[in-house]
């Protein structure tokens, strides 16, 4: 048995050079963030090895007695890090991920082409609740299912209820979904609970970019008011990479949720569970118990507020003038420039973001925004006068950006990536856990 190194020197060399990346960068990707060591051994183990189709107790395969005690203690521990009732809720801890997650509550209660609804991708919703072009059903929520988008107020960034309810009425969707990918506010769970009963529909919560922060209790809780939570783990949570469903146990609507669900996972859309990813989410759920955890979550959000009046201090509109969690959306079309040119000259320094469309956007190609997440460079330690530090150097890139685009020269560029990337760097003194 060879180490990596010995045996796959090329794999190896390219692992290093992304572990390099990832120590250089200012990393501000909102979904992203630094699992622990621990999670990191859970998920390179033997784990990988164990076939386990079914559930804990009803495997398809011998010798699963570990197995099973993994897969109950990760289910026991995702119960607690919600502090839900077990008696009331139960949790499917096999999805391969967020995507897969979505749509295995979707396989669970409803039929081919039932009509749901989902925030649109343009105003901040993810692919898997439903999104359509004019000219093309995109992702397979909305090429299996009928998907009508609800919006945001362009005029305040904040989600539309009001037409999400006039709408729902007319649409009479079997689904709504609350949740996002570049949400920098909270959902209102108990004006949804409302439209969704008024027209007899699920609601289901995908919390992916903010379980961390539910976890933590720093952001809204949507177990109060949802019949079902999906999530990915490696977001705010900070796990390793993968999925969980959470489902209340007594019927709802008339359906046994535990049931279809499980059977959604396996056998409708999954063979074996990824036994290492359930090693390292019981890891992280362990992790997400402890005081430190909470007074991570606390930060993260902290550091996002402090980032955003820096931004808002030196001049940029943030999509609902500010975040109330882990991320900010900067609106870059007053200054005449778009998010796929900034994003690309901060790349260029390390400083690494992505660019976003903001609300009222013509092009998805061309999005007029960026987003901003505090979750990574929390975990590495960095505090509010950090985050004012790298509103300042993205407020560098702006202005560099601007620049480029009237001169080519890019002396400037050169400068600040230079700087950026310096070992004596000021904020790259720390080391990844
Ligand atoms: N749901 C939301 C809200 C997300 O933001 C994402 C990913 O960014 C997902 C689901 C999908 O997760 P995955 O990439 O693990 O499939």
């Amino acid at each position: 048995d060879y180490g990596l190194r010995e045996a796959d020197p090329e794999v190896r060399a390219i692992i290093d050079k992304e572990k390099n990346r990832q120590f250089r960068s200012l990393e501000l990707i909102a979904s992203e963030n630094f699992t622990s060591r621990a999670v990191m051994e859970a998920v390179g183990s033997c784990l990988t090895n164990k076939y386990s189709e079914g559930l804990p107790g009803k495997r398809y395969y011998g010798g699963n007695e570990y197995i099973d005690e993994l897969e109950i203690l990760c289910q026991e521990r995702a119960l607690a890090a919600f502090n839900l009732d077990g008696n009331k809720w139960g949790v499917n801890v096999q999805p391969l991920s967020g995507s897969p997650a979505n749509f295995e509550v979707y396989t669970a209660i409803l039929s081919p082409h039932d009509r749901i609804m989902g925030l649109d991708l343009p105003h901040g919703g993810h692919l898997s609740h439903g999104f359509m072009t004019a000219k093309r059903r995109v992702s397979g929520t909305s090429i299996y299912f009928e998907s009508m988008p609800y919006r945001l107020d362009e005029s305040t960034g904040l989600v539309d209820y009001d037409m999400l309810e006039k709408t729902s009425i007319l649409f009479r969707p079997k689904l709504i979904i609350a949740g996002a990918s570049a949400y920098p506010r909270d959902f209102d769970y108990p004006r949804m609970r409302k439209i969704a009963d008024a027209v007899g529909a699920f609601l289901m919560m995908d919390m992916a970019h903010i379980s961390g922060l539910v976890s933590a209790s720093v952001v809204a809780n949507p177990f109060e008011f949802c019949d079902i939570v999906t999530t990915t783990t490696h977001k705010s949570l900070r796990g390793p990479r993968g999925g969980m469903i959470f489902f209340k146990k007594d019927p709802v609507n008339g359906v046994d949720l535990e049931s279809a669900i499980n059977n959604a996972v396996f056998p409708g859309l999954q063979g074996g569970p990824h036994n290492h990813t359930i090693g390292g989410l019981a890891v992280c759920l362990k992790h997400a118990k402890s005081p430190e955890f909470k007074a991570y979550q606390n930060k993260v959000v902290s550091n996002c507020r402090a980032l955003a009046s820096r931004l808002m201090e030196l001049g940029y509109e943030l999509v609902s003038g500010g975040s109330d969690n882990h991320l900010v959306l900067v609106d870059l079309r007053p200054l005449g420039i778009d998010g796929a040119r900034v994003e690309k000259i901060l790349d260029m320094a390390s400083i690494t973001l992505n660019k976003n469309s903001v609300p009222g956007d013509k092009s998805a190609l061309v999005p007029g925004g960026i987003r901003i997440g505090s979750p990574a460079m929390t975990t590495r330690g960095f505090g509010e006068d950090e985050f004012i530090q790298v509103a300042d150097f993205i407020h560098e890139g702006v202005q560099i950006t601007l620049e480029a685009k009237k001169s080519a020269t890019g002396s400037k560029l050169q400068e600040f990536m230079k700087f950026v990337t310096s070992p004596g760097f000021p904020l790259m003194d720390r080391v990844l856990d």
